[in-house]
């Protein structure tokens, strides 16, 4: 095979016992994620993941490319594979790299050898390749300290692999090794960034949105939906839940002061979350929340939404900045979808001055004159369920 791609795992050397089944997660997230892209074999080796093409049709840049989305991996190879031994390498390095090392104003070779076995060790390797391409290039000098290309050997177990600087992974824990997770996604621009940040930590989500219509539209739904596709890059497959919320809505704007509709709205829609991501085996409810963000986003409008739960509520956003959640929202390609300009729900029964500072019992007090339950019961039953998956 004339390229293959190691990916190199991270955190999860690190967890002994387990790292055995860690490491088998994190082969078949990556076999699946190279399935569009023709046949690979996907192999687990020396803390290392081995993705190699079967055969001339694979589409190896959009390979590549999904690579960098997949969680558990820390830094990415494109490497060329060679016999082991120092011809063949020296060989691999002028073809594969050559180009680059032309061009590069210093270099130096660093080598790794995992097998013992070889005849060098790890100095002589880069010693005996940098002399000889120091021949071959006289024009780019050799600089140990400071270069401006590395060039990089690996002698593993079954084949030589050269190659040029590694890019950055996507970091984080393997998709499924947290365990599952409801993220309440809306049409904005926190909740996308939100469940992104728990999958990193190995989570796998399922979405649920709060959907209004009429007093929100067709398109709004598609957005969400849209941002739910999007997500799957890194993410994996997910279900997302539309629920019903209008006759919730309406029996709150039609029963309740005006200052309490965001707070009641924020209970029912942790109250239906939780029955929903039970359900589904979710071990907490994830939202964008941030604190001070808005009046429903403060220390004491928090307790008394979450007050309504038991699952663990994780809302990974809470201290950040703006500006730092939308740098994650551009990375991660939601940005542009976040902020085309369809109403969410939170938005139509918008009180003009709600409450900030809610007190426990006046909320309990203000939601007694609604038949809760009966209202989760129909919410649930209105319930849509989409799969999404991986979008190209
Ligand atoms: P976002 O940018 O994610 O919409 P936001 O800053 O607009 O967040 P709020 O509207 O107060 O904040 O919502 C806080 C959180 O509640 C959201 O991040 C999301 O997790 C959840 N949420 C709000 N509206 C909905 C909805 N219609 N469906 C599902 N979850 C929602
Ligand atoms: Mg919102």
């Amino acid at each position: 095979m004339n390229e293959i791609f190691l990916l190199k795992i991270g955190e999860i050397i690190l967890k002994g016992g387990n790292r055995k089944s860690f490491e088998g997660r994190l082969r078949s997230n990556v076999a699946r994620r190279m399935r569009p892209f023709g046949e690979f074999k996907v192999s687990v080796l020396q803390s290392t993941v081995y993705v190699e093409p079967e055969n001339e049709l694979c589409d190896l840049e959009g390979a590549w490319d999904a690579c960098h989305t997949v969680f558990g991996a820390v830094s990415l190879c494109r490497c060329r594979p060679c016999e082991k031994d120092l011809d063949s390498i020296y060989a691999a390095v002028v073809n594969y790299l050559g180009d680059d090392l032309s061009m590069a104003r210093s270099f130096k070779v660093e080598s790794k050898r995992s097998d013992k076995r070889f005849p060098y060790n790890s100095i002589q390797i880069s010693q005996q390749i940098g002399g000889r391409l120091a021949e071959q290039y006289p024009e780019v000098p050799v600089d140990v300290h400071n270069p401006d290309y590395t060039v990089y050997v690996e002698v593993r177990d079954f084949a030589a692999y050269v190659h040029g600087p590694a890019e950055p992974g996507a970091g984080g824990l393997p998709t499924g090794s947290g365990g599952r997770g409801a993220v309440l996604l809306s049409g904005g621009i926190d909740s996308p960034v939100a469940g992104y940040m728990l999958a990193k930590r190995g989570v796998e989500l399922e979405c649920i949105h709060f959907f209004s219509y009429p007093y929100t539209s067709l398109r709004a739904k598609d957005k969400v939906l849209e941002l739910a596709r999007l997500m799957t890059r890194y993410c994996g497959r997910m279900t997302v839940n539309i629920v019903g919320f209008t006759e919730i809505q309406e029996a709150i704007r039609d029963n309740c002061p005006e200052e309490y509709f965001t707070i009641l709205m924020r209970r029912f829609m942790m109250r239906i979350a939780e029955r929903i991501a039970k359900d589904h085996g979710c071990g907490c409810l994830i939202t964008g929340e941030n604190l001070g963000q808005v009046a429903s986003q403060t220390m004491e409008a928090m307790a008394v939404t979450h007050a309504v739960v038991d699952l663990p509520v994780f809302h990974p956003l809470i201290g950040m900045d703006k500006e730092e959640i939308v740098t994650i929202a551009r990375k991660i390609g939601t940005m542009d979808t976040s902020i085309l300009p369809y109403e969410d729900c939170c938005t139509v029964f918008t009180p003009k001055h709600p409450k900030t500072k809610p007190k426990k019992a006046a909320v309990e007090q203000v939601e007694s004159r609604l038949d809760v339950e009966g209202l989760i019961e129909r919410a649930l039953a209105n319930t849509e369920l989409v799969k999404v998956r991986y979008h190209g």
